[in-house]
Parts: structure tokens; C-alpha cells; sequence
């Protein structure tokens, strides 16, 4: 029998815990009920440095329902580090995992047909919004153009599929070699391969509390995930290069005709727009190839990407945790 554990990451989440904890208490009985899960399987709740009552509520649902475990990160380490910890505990643990946010936007009712296609002999199921009619304009639009600029750029994603997916245990055995610091999780997933299926879903409202990326961080999302899967941007500033060098030949014979043929003119608009201008892109270049600098610095140092500090579960599990090294 498949022992399931759903990892939900959770930053300052007080307002949903309550409602998520118990749709996913009764999602989880009915899929006891109907044999597809074993009975020990388990809703891990990872603590993501919350400053507020997160970690408190977890730690009562624990002891109130041994359902319920509960992984708290010594600080704030961002939401992907955040699921990694929780499927990086589970994986030694479940026979498959499904991940998921604390708020309520995905729809717990795609876990049924999830864990069809796993039984169906799928390693590897994404969650993919089939609509996103209550995101704002904004959001939408942005999210959207963000999948597509990262295809364009040489990232492979699955359009529309976020963060909620479910993972067999071989799955998450081959993810936790992938040792990158600059973790962009729904990047790495496909190159991990085998068999994988789509499950579409409509996105529902938060459904309480506010966003945890304003857009600040989600540009930054959006920088780490190109720069982390594709190395184009680089390619594009050598061809800008290339270009930039063709027009300057093409500037020079045509400056040299003029000189020829008397026509010389002072020319200084023409000479401050394009230090300007090739100022402007010089800087943007080396910012691009300062991004993939940084990441090599990071990677090199070769951090653990995530730090527990307590793992809430019964004695078995904690004993299989307490065996392994968890970074
Ligand atoms: N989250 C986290 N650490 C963070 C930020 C967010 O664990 O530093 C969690 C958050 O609690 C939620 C999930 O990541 O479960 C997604 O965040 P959110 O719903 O705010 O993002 P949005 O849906 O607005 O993109
Ligand atoms: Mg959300």
C-alpha cells in the first residue's frame, strides 16, 4: 500500500492553517477509506522562519492528531528550500509525495486523480492551472509572460504548473542529487525524466492572509529561475556583441566616406547618444554575467540549502529522520 505525504511550505500562514489542516485531514480519510493510501500516511507542515503563530498551530495539530507532522527550518529559508526540506524528510519515509502551498489556491480535490496516474504507473504528476480567472489582471499577466520568456530562454517548464506536484520516492531520490544551491525546483523536476503526467485544476483566491511574493520577489524568482536553467542570456549579449561590432564597421566607412569628401560636422549628439548607449549596454552585460557569477560563487561554497531544527513525528519516523542527513 502507497504511504503518501503531502509537504505543504508555510510562512507566516495563522489565518489558513486551520481550514487547510482540516480539508487535507478529511481528503486524507477518504483516500484511507478507499484503499488508495496506506493508513500511516502523513501531512507534513514545514515551518518556514514564520513570525508568527505558524509553528505553534502545527505543533497542536501534531498533538492532537498524529496525522499531522510538522518540520521547523531554524530561520526563514524561502519557499523552495522550504518544500526541499519537507520532500528531502519524506523521501525516506513515503512511497511517494505530493507538494502543495499552505493557502488553499490549489485544488486539494487534483490529489484523487494524482495519485490515479501514480498508481497508474506515473513517477512524476504536475498540477497544472487550467485557468487563473481569480489571480489579479496583473499576476496573470505577469506569471503567464514569465513562462513564456523562460521557454524562449531555454528553460523547460511546464506551462501553468507551480509548485504542486506529486513525486514517487525514486523520483525524490534522483532530486536530492541534484545539489544545486539556487534552487528552482519546478526546473529541475523534468530533467529528472521517467513517466510523467499532467493534472489540471482551476486556481482557486488565497484563501486567507496575503501573498507571500509581492513583486519584488517575484522578479527575483523570476532572475533565479532563468539563470539557474539557461545559460542564453549570455549567448544573446556574445550576439549582441557581434552586432554591435557590425554596426561600428559599418559607422566607420561611413564616417571615413564623410571625412573624404569634406563633409565633417562637429557631431556631438551623435557622440554623447552613443557613449550612452554603448555604456548602457556594456553595463547591462556585465550585470548578466555578474548573475552567473554570483550563482558559480554560491554553488561553490557548497551550503546546505536548508537547516531543521525540529522534526515533530511519531517514534518511528523520527527514528528513520535521526539516520540521515538532511541539507
Ligand atoms: N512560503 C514559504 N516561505 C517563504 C514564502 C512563502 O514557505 O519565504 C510558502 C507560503 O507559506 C505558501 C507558499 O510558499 O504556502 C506559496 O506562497 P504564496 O501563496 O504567498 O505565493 P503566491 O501564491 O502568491 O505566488
Ligand atoms: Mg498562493
Amino acid at each position: 500500500m502507497n504511504r503518501l505525504f503531502c509537504v505543504i511550505p508555510c510562512y507566516n500562514e495563522q489565518e489558513v492553517l486551520p481550514e487547510t489542516s482540516e480539508r487535507l485531514r478529511q481528503k486524507m480519510e477518504s483516500l484511507i477509506v478507499k484503499g488508495k493510501i496506506s493508513e500511516d500516511s502523513r501531512v507534513v507542515f514545514v515551518n518556514d522562519g514564520s513570525r508568527d503563530s505558524t509553528w505553534e498551530i502545527i505543533q497542536k495539530l501534531h498533538e492532537e492528531n498524529p496525522l499531522f507532522q510538522g518540520i521547523n527550518l531554524s530561520k526563514n529559508m524561502g519557499h523552495q528550500n522550504a518544500l526541499l526540506a519537507g520532500l528531502m524528510t519524506a523521501k525516506d519515509m513515503c512511497d511517494v509525495a505530493i507538494s502543495m502551498d499552505a493557502d488553499l489556491q490549489d485544488d486539494i480535490n487534483a490529489i484523487d486523480e494524482m495519485i490515479d496516474k501514480f498508481i497508474d504507473g506515473a513517477d512524476i504528476v504536475y498540477g497544472v492551472r487550467s485557468k487563473r480567472a481569480t489571480d489579479t489582471f496583473f499576476k496573470r499577466v505577469t506569471a503567464e509572460n514569465f513562462y513564456k520568456l523562460m521557454d524562449y530562454l531555454g528553460a523547460k517548464t511546464v506551462y501553468n504548473h507551480a509548485d504542486y506536484r506529486l513525486m514517487s520516492r525514486r523520483a525524490l531520490m534522483d532530486l536530492s542529487q541534484f545539489g544545486e544551491v539556487n534552487l528552482f525546483l519546478r526546473g529541475i523536476v523534468p530533467m529528472i525524466g521517467y513517466k510523467s503526467e499532467v493534472v489540471y485544476y482551476e486556481r482557486a483566491e488565497r484563501f486567507a492572509g496575503e501573498s507571500k511574493y509581492p513583486l519584488g520577489k517575484m522578479l527575483s524568482f523570476a532572475v533565479q529561475g532563468i539563470t539557474s536553467l539557461s545559460t542564453k542570456p549570455i549567448k544573446m549579449i556574445t550576439s549582441l556583441g557581434f552586432f554591435i561590432f557590425f554596426v561600428s564597421i559599418v559607422v566607420l566607412i561611413y564616417s571615413l566616406v564623410r571625412h573624404y569628401t569634406g563633409h565633417t560636422i562637429p557631431g556631438w549628439t551623435t557622440t554623447v547618444l552613443s557613449v550612452w548607449a554603448i555604456g548602457g549596454l556594456i553595463m547591462i552585460s556585465l550585470g548578466v554575467i555578474g548573475e552567473y557569477i554570483g550563482k558559480i560563487y554560491l554553488e561553490t561554497k557548497n551550503r546546505p540549502r536548508f537547516i531543521i531544527e525540529n522534526y515533530l513525528a511519531d517514534a518511528k519516523d523520527k527514528g528513520i529522520f535521526d539516520k540521515h542527513t538532511h541539507r
